[in-house]
């Protein structure tokens, strides 16, 4: 047991000799700053919160700008926080801090107010991407030197999925802009990584072949070398539900992943399994929408019975033991003979 000597009230715990109201009387526990800048990017809207851009609704970041900013003495533990924010002008904003602290087992509380002005800005991403800085070019092209619109629209939606799925957690990533060029489409991205990333997701997706090429395009203030590098993606030219040649043998493409492919033989209706290095070596015979459509007149076991599309003569084709048969099948002439095409 102790005694307060100010008071003189005996008093189990003391501070600096004092009892817990004298020591608390006149005391400041919080302070705030005259005034804090707020930084708000003009591009995007974000604000600047230490090193991170966060999107916030304004209230919210003119009071979490001002919390932040809080000092509490040494002897208090702030246990919690309120913020109630006041709208000078659309760029000032005064705010009061109420704090509840912990002293000594004791709570107390306490009130700063200080004044927090907005700072209009352009954050580092926004000022990237005006003024068209990047680090990385996807090239997508195809074997055939010519990209399909719908090969280019599959690809590049894959590509902007995957862009703001990475940019959700690092706002560095974005793209620069897209290039419509002769044999296919050019992708300017902000990051090497992203370029890399971007390229075996392609590479994987599609079986495609990629290449990529590192170029010197200066130093950086601290003398490093820079380079871009171009990642170029060749798509092949087979889809799956193709039908194309592999070793001599018609087939239709049935699947394609960043291990291989698998094909199934039109003469015999087996599936075998390709290789993703024997993937390049697969031709295309037809395309899948260019099959051609014959009707069915009859069914007998593994046989079924069509109209030649050209002569509407009746002929006998082979099906597989599984096979569905509709009104219509698909069926691809090779060498003068039609085959079915599962
Ligand atoms: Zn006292
Ligand atoms: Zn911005």
């Amino acid at each position: 047991m102790s005694f307060c000597v100010k008071c003189g009230r005996d008093c189990e715990e003391s501070l600096d000799g004092l009892c817990i109201d004298c020591w608390l009387d006149g005391r400041r526990l919080t302070s705030l700053p005259h005034h804090v800048d707020l930084k708000v990017c003009t591009n995007c809207g974000e604000y600047e919160f230490g090193d991170r851009w966060l999107k916030r609704d304004r209230m919210v970041a003119v009071q979490d700008a001002a919390a932040d900013a809080l000092s509490v003495i040494r002897d208090a533990v702030p246990v919690s926080v309120s913020t109630v924010a006041e709208e000078q002008d659309p760029y000032v904003y005064s705010v009061t801090v109420r704090t509840t602290c912990d002293v000594m087992g004791y709570e107390a509380e306490d009130e700063a107010t200080t004044i927090v002005r907005i700072k209009n800005t352009v954050c580092r991403r926004c000022s990237r991407q005006l003024g068209s800085y990047y680090e990385a070019i996807l090239q997508i092209r195809t074997g055939s030197g010519r990209l399909s619109e719908e090969d280019r629209e599959e690809t590049l939606a894959m590509v902007e999925n995957s862009v703001a799925r990475q940019a959700a957690t690092n706002r560095s990533l974005f793209i620069t802009k897209m290039e419509l060029v002769t044999g296919g489409v050019d992708v300017y991205l902000s990051s090497m990584s992203l370029g890399k990333s971007l390229a075996r997701e392609l590479a994987d997706f599609y079986c495609a072949e990629t290449k990529e090429s590192p170029k010197l395009v200066g130093q950086t203030t601290d003398g490093q070398d820079m380079y871009r590098i171009t990642y170029l993606v060749r798509l092949p030219e087979y889809h799956v539900g193709d039908v194309v040649v592999f070793q001599g043998h018609h087939c239709k493409l049935t699947r394609v992943n960043g291990n291989g492919g698998r094909l199934m033989d039109l003469m015999g209706f087996r599936e075998r399994a390709v290789r993703r290095a024997d993937m390049s070596s697969i031709k295309v015979y037809e395309k899948a929408e260019d099959l051609r459509e014959a009707t069915v007149v009859s069914r007998s076991g593994l046989e079924i019975q069509v109209l030649h599309p050209d002569n509407y003569s009746t002929v006998d084709l082979r099906v597989p033991e599984d096979a569905e048969i509709g009104d219509s099948v698909r069926v691809v002439s090779i060498e003068d003979v039609l085959y079915f095409v599962p």
